[in-house]
């Protein structure tokens, strides 16, 4: 075995149980660890125990590959989802051009918005990491990565694919949340709000596919029964017919728009798609950014509003409607100057006045 997977090894096994309130100490080619008495029991190890990686003894309490006790913690670390912190660091923070950003990337209807001031400061953002699983005739499955802004909710895009370029140093997560109850509220409901957006485009192709069989199984459908009724007329024709088996001919024919429509309906249930989301991991992106002071111009009022320069994705994160919560980019103000985007425009949801 090769020590840098030794190495992966206690290091999983050291974070697995310092993160769940044991002590662990590196000594010789293994770990000490004294452990809560219910995890303890948990794992099926004494509250005190040395682990080692290398040795293969039976009588030792081995976590090499495909030992059993390194099967249990795996089992155990894996009913838990996982929390990974992540501190960034930036060589360099951009610290001018940001009226050109925000111009590149936003429209101020009846407004002109620039920057009044900015400060560097340090910033959370949430990467969600999802399972979702589309059932239909066929299933799909994949991962999608869900990134908010943590202070103002504003959902980020490419986050996951940028922080391969970042600085990282990670701490060690836990089961114990780092953040509290009320902010957990919040992050439901933007996943609730963008969740079903993101697995729209993921699953574009499958959905289009389902309901170009859909379509095909429904013409192939009112062909046969089209046909059906054809004959059936064409029957009734042929001399020699009694009258009880031309009045039974006939209810059967009578009855068929309503059989087709069984069957379209039954097409129907067979591809419509049900997605189901699970939420398998999640990542506290800890960073410097940039927090813009900004001022937008509304007539002669005026209106502050923040902005944040994320440096993971080198761009504006976009603003959020005070209406829906929803992320705008084409902003408008309704009279009572609150901000939004241009569904909520028309007829502002918080106030219920109209727009400027
Ligand atoms: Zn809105
Ligand atoms: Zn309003």
């Amino acid at each position: 075995m090769s020590s840098d997977s030794n190495h992966a090894i206690e290091s999983f096994v050291s974070r697995f149980f310092a993160c769940r309130g044991a002590v662990v100490e590196k000594r010789g080619t293994g770990l000490d660890v004294l452990a809560p008495g219910d995890l303890a029991k948990q794992i099926g190890i004494p509250e005190y125990c040395h682990l080692t990686v290398e040795s293969e003894s039976p009588e030792d309490y081995s976590v090499n590959y495909g030992s059993p006790l390194l099967e249990t913690i795996t089992q155990v670390a894996g009913k838990q989802i996982p929390l990974t912190i992540v501190q960034l660091g930036f060589h360099y923070l951009k610290s001018q051009g940001f009226d050109r950003l925000i111009q590149e990337g936003f429209t101020f209807h009846g407004a002109i918005g620039r920057v009044d001031n900015t400060a560097e400061i340090r910033t959370d953002y949430l990467l969600l990491t999802c399972r979702f699983l589309a059932q239909s005739d066929e299933q799909k499955e994949g991962l999608i990565p869900l990134a908010f802004n943590l202070e103002t909710g504003a959902p980020v895009v490419n986050l996951e694919e940028m922080l391969d370029a970042a600085e990282k140093k990670f701490e060690p997560g836990g089961p114990c949340s780092p953040l509290e109850a009320e902010k957990i509220e919040s992050i439901v409901q933007w996943v609730n709000r963008q969740a079903p957006n993101w697995v729209d485009a993921q699953i574009q192709s499958f959905r289009d596919s389902m309901n170009r069989r859909f379509k095909r199984d429904v013409t192939n459908l009112e062909a046969y029964y089209t046909e059906l009724k054809q004959e059936m007329t064409e029957n009734l024709k042929r001399s020699g017919l009694s009258k009880e088996l031309i009045k039974d001919r006939q209810e059967k024919i009578a009855l068929i728009p309503e059989e087709m429509a069984k069957k379209k309906d039954d097409l129907f249930k067979k591809y419509s798609i049900k997605v189901n989301i699970r939420l398998s991991g999640v990542m506290l992106i800890r960073t410097p950014a940039v927090k813009l002071y900004c001022q937008a111009t509304i007539g002669r009022r005026k209106k502050p509003f923040t902005l944040f320069y994320n440096p993971i994705n080198k761009s504006l994160d976009p603003l959020v409607c005070d209406g829906c919560g929803q992320p705008a980019t084409s902003i408008h103000f309704c009279d009572r100057l609150h901000l939004l985007c241009p569904g909520c425009a028309p007829a502002c949801p918080v106030c219920a006045g109209g727009s400027k």
